[in-house]
């Protein structure tokens, strides 16, 4: 499972791009992950810019 610091994100959509499971929706300005077909590759914490994004692995 993929946790999000929402309040960091600038909504570039880089990381629904990578997203193998397409489980990433970013809009205008809300970002969210669908976790049920979120199959944890962390791609999406590695491409993010800014760190946005953490797996369950970084805590
Ligand atoms: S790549 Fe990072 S900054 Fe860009 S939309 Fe995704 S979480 Fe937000
Ligand atoms: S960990 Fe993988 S499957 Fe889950 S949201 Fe990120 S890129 Fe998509």
């Amino acid at each position: 499972m993929i946790h999000i610091k929402e309040n960091l994100c600038d909504f570039c959509g880089t990381c629904v791009a990578v997203c193998p499971a397409d489980c990433i929706e970013v809009r205008e300005a809300s970002i969210s992950i669908e976790d049920e077909s979120c199959i944890d590759c962390d791609l999406c914490v590695e491409i993010c810019p800014i760190e946005v994004l953490v797996g369950d692995n970084e805590n």
